[in-house]
């Protein structure tokens, strides 16, 4: 049985239909991500999941019963945001013993309990301490104990890194993803940024306008995004126009401008229709790397990008402009600008697109 469902849930605003008729089932103990731009509906579909917001239709089910009408506090859910509410005029074993408190739970269970959840996200010690002797990330730490004090059924976190700088939201990332995985608690984790939800999650729906567009594992959302819109919103691709001009074993055959390459069957897309190939820029193979390619040709250095540990190319082919990214390695020497390459690749690691 799914730990949480989604079944056709909308949500209108006036003319705006924030969220559209998501439907989507979550597993116990799964880390499920909710990515996609701003505006897109995640926030309002958390909330509706929280009970924060009322549903415009569907329902939403948290193990196995409907949670319609039923406040927040009923939901067995706990959820953290964005800017850490945590009070500052209490310290921190105050701020973790607040819910506790109102549900008016034993002294010695309090102690005990916050001693769990202090230990639970490595704040031993921190008890007195107020909001101004924490750093942003230990605020965060705290928002997360005192959530996790009241043993939550489903943990619901929404933009809980964006205050804080890039450095502590990468160790962040990594630490939030193991404390659940110790917990094995059910989690849904609101971002718009890929690298996190590719990085955390168990499974990723993507949504853009209100709507659900794909849901599946990081590596299946990474690389077979299912349209346009996800291929462009999760990393960087090159996109090219082509068209299918045969068919051959479980490959295509497709022009682009005056070159014939493979790519990867897809259902429904028939010969003469115009289509796009994506091709991640870390998959493409440069001069003799692409010898033994299934697809190998001449494009021409346009300009080049030094990134430390990378070195990006944007080079012409057949007149669409095609972006690599290669490892800087000591014994893989720098293409100059204006030099006439081999550029390549595998079909495998390439995606049709319809739209
Ligand atoms: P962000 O990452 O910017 O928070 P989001 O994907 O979480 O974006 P939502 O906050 O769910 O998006 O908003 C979805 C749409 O619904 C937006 O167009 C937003 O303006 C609208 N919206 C959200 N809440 C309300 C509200 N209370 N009243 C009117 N419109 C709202």
């Amino acid at each position: 049985m799914s730990d949480v469902e989604l079944i056709g849930l909308s949500k209108r605003y006036g003319d705006t239909l924030a969220v559209d008729d998501v439907s989507l089932k979550i597993e116990e103990g799964e880390f499920f991500s909710l990515l996609g731009p701003s505006g897109c509906g995640k926030t309002t579909t958390l909330r509706m999941v929280a009970g924060f917001v009322r549903p415009s239709a569907g329902d939403v089910v948290i193990g196995g019963n409907a949670m319609t009408g039923l406040p927040p506090e009923r939901r067995g859910i706990g959820i953290v945001f964005q800017n850490y509410a945590i009070f500052p005029h209490m310290n921190v074993f105050d701020n973790i013993a607040f819910g506790l408190r109102m549900r008016k739970v034993s002294r010695s269970e309090i102690r005990r309990r916050v001693g769990a959840a202090l230990d639970q996200v490595n704040l031993d010690g921190y008890e007195r301490r107020y909001q101004r002797e924490l750093s942003g990330g230990e605020q965060q730490r705290v928002a997360l104990a005192r959530v996790l004090v009241t043993e939550p059924r489903i943990l619901l976190l929404d933009e809980p890194l964006s205050a804080l700088d890039k450095k502590l939201r990468e160790e962040m990332k990594y630490w939030i993803k193991e404390l659940q995985q110790s917990l094995k608690i059910t989690t849904i984790y609101v971002t718009h940024d890929q690298s996190e939800a590719l990085t955390m999650s168990d499974r990723i729906a993507v949504m853009n306008e209100g709507r659900v567009v794909q849901i599946g594992s990081p590596e299946e959302i990474y690389e077979h995004p299912a349209d346009r819109f996800v291929t462009s919103f999760i990393g960087e691709s090159n996109i090219l126009a082509a068209r299918v001009v045969g068919l051959e074993n479980d490959n295509f055959r497709l022009a682009i401008g005056p070159f014939e390459v493979a790519a990867p069957r897809r259902d429904g897309v028939a010969e003469g229709q115009s289509v796009s190939l994506v091709v991640r820029p870390e998959r493409v193979l440069l001069a003799h790397e692409a010898d033994h390619a299934d697809v190998a040709l001449r494009a021409t250095v346009e300009g080049k990008s030094y990134q430390g540990s990378l070195v990006r190319y944007r080079l012409k082919l057949a007149d669409q402009i095609f972006v690599a990214e290669v490892p800087n390695r000591a014994d893989r020497p720098a293409l100059d600008v204006g030099a006439e390459i081999v550029v390549g690749w595998n079909a495998a690691s390439t995606e049709v697109l319809t739209d």
